[in-house]
């Protein structure tokens, strides 16, 4: 399948060497990875992973790949009306969690995965994060301690812009049902293109994750 040129002017790209502080400022979940196995990894099945600007390049150039490539095997792409998001692949289970439901690369994850549960919301030009109360790690204050003053933070200071979080939130509540939506793709190894329309018209209603 050719790949389809990008109609709508992208979003200002985070620099990479942010993305490298994000990652030494803050550890993600493996300390709770417990409570991950535990839950299933119910946060992976429904919802789409979203790249932030300039994102796709530091991991693709980590990972020693390019672009191109690290866009075919494991990336989408959502078309808003707010602009283009680079998402994980839209197809059951994310292309980079092991069997153990741990991350393949954690040392760069993508960000809002590794924040998660740490969610957002757009209110007027502010991005307000929080912690979601859906996930069972939003329940160990422990967690909640680190995730509040150190996740949150190393987010602000990527400083994406307000109108990527705004794109993002167009889809972002949505529970996709990767079977539906995946009726109508073609390969698994080619970089597609997604409208909101086809991921809504997938998104299913689903149970909130177990509690610990
Ligand atoms: S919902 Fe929370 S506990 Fe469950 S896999 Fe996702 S991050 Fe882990």
């Amino acid at each position: 399948m050719l790949r389809k040129p990008s109609t709508v002017s992208s979003f200002p790209k985070i620099p990479e060497e942010r993305f490298a502080e994000f990652h030494a400022a803050f550890k993600g979940g493996d300390s709770w990875w417990q409570v991950c196995a535990d839950c299933g990894g119910e946060c992976e099945k429904h919802k789409v992973g979203s790249l932030m600007p300039g994102e796709k390049e530091f991991i693709a150039r980590s990972l020693g790949l390019s672009a191109a490539s690290l866009e075919d095997r494991y990336l989408d792409r959502v078309v808003t009306p707010l602009g283009n998001v680079d998402v994980l692949k839209l197809k059951p289970g994310c292309p980079f969690l092991d069997a153990d439901c741990r991350c393949s690369i954690r040392s760069v994850k993508v960000v809002l995965c590794d924040a998660y549960p740490i969610a957002f919301e757009v209110e007027g030009d502010a991005v307000r994060f929080f912690l979601d109360p859906e996930c069972p790690i939003s329940r160990n204050r422990d967690a909640t301690r680190y995730y509040e003053k150190v996740a949150i933070p190393a987010l602000r200071k990527l400083n994406a812009a307000v109108g990527w979080y705004r794109a993002v939130a167009l889809y972002d509540s949505l529970d996709i049902d990767y079977e539906r939506l995946d009726a109508g793709r073609g390969d698994l190894l080619t970089y597609q293109s997604f409208s909101l329309e086809q991921l809504r018209a997938a998104a299913v209603e689903t149970p909130n994750p177990k509690s610990q």
